[in-house]
């Protein structure tokens, strides 16, 4: 989920009441512009359960089975309504007055749909029928665990051909920190395998979220096994795209929220300057 962007319904700022299931506008001023959200986890259910994380009412689970047919006409409805409509003019202020992205990024873990391959075909024959901008991405926000799927493969191999790019999400490299950040047993191996995997398949960023736990920002073993990760996976010539840095910009959902706090602007460019020094690109959202 994007973290610092503003829920806006083409309605009524309401998007229950206005009926829609699966897609929500985000008006985001630092991105400058209106992304699209796809919501694929409506039941709020990840199989993952990150300390940080904003669902409210998060449980441990899958995407339900998702209404084809009710996604494509909410998609549709949306993108009439963004091009033809008064939603730019009512909603979003004037100079981000332009659609950024399609972002599959939902309450819960989206690649656990069982439809995602024809979800990413849904979007291309949406997409084809609207005068959208060449450049509009379609970006894929993922803790990367099932990219082992082969119906998840197919539907990157569709997004890279839709300027699609992959969000995926990297906060740990140790056993223990991905235990206590994201709650996932998940070997090191496996998703290694899975981030080559997507960025064989599909422009991949890394997805970082950087916060203290207890008033502690991450301690050198953690940072120095991250960037000797990504050394190696540059070795190995994996193609990554870079490193996207986040802050906790909106409250944690989970129990632990109360024991989260930001990084140090300082530490964050620090942290930031050392993946540049190896090779990488790396932004950071505050
Ligand atoms: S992977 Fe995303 S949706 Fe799932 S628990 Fe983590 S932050 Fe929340």
């Amino acid at each position: 989920m994007r973290s610092s962007s503003k829920l806006l319904n083409v309605a009524d700022h309401d998007r229950d009441s206005a009926g829609l299931t699966y897609v929500y506008p985000v008006v985001s001023r630092r991105a400058g512009g209106v992304s699209i959200g796809v919501n694929l986890n409506p039941n709020n259910a990840c199989n993952w359960r990150c300390v940080y994380c904003q669902v409210p009412d998060l449980k441990r689970g899958t995407a339900p089975a998702i209404d084809l047919a009710r996604l494509e006409s909410e998609l549709r409805i949306f993108l009439h309504e963004i091009l033809h409509g008064r939603f730019m003019k009512d909603q979003v202020p004037a100079n981000v007055r332009r659609i950024n992205d399609i972002a599959i990024s939902g309450n819960g873990e989206p690649t656990s749909a069982r439809e995602f391959e024809q979800v990413i075909e849904l979007i291309a024959r949406v997409k084809r029928d609207y005068d959208l901008p060449k450049e509009l991405k379609l970006v894929l926000i993922t803790n990367g665990s099932l990219i082992d799927r082969s119906g998840v493969q197919e539907g990157l191999r569709l997004m890279a051909a839709l300027n699609g790019e992959v969000w995926f999400k990297l906060d740990s490299v140790t056993r223990e920190g991905r235990q206590r950040i994201n709650n996932t047993r998940m070997s090191l191996k496996q998703m290694r395998e899975n981030l080559r995997t997507a960025a064989l398949l599909c422009p991949t960023w890394l997805q970082t979220c950087l916060f203290q736990i207890d008033g502690e920002p991450p301690d050198e073993k953690e940072w120095a096994a991250y960037l000797k990760f990504i050394e190696s996976l540059l070795q190995e010539e994996v193609p990554l795209r870079g490193v996207l840095l986040y802050a906790l910009a909106r409250p944690s959902m989970q129990p632990e929220a109360p024991r989260l706090s930001g990084v140090s602007q300082d530490w964050a460019e620090a942290f930031r300057g050392k993946i540049q020094s190896l090779g990488l690109a790396a932004t950071l959202h505050q």
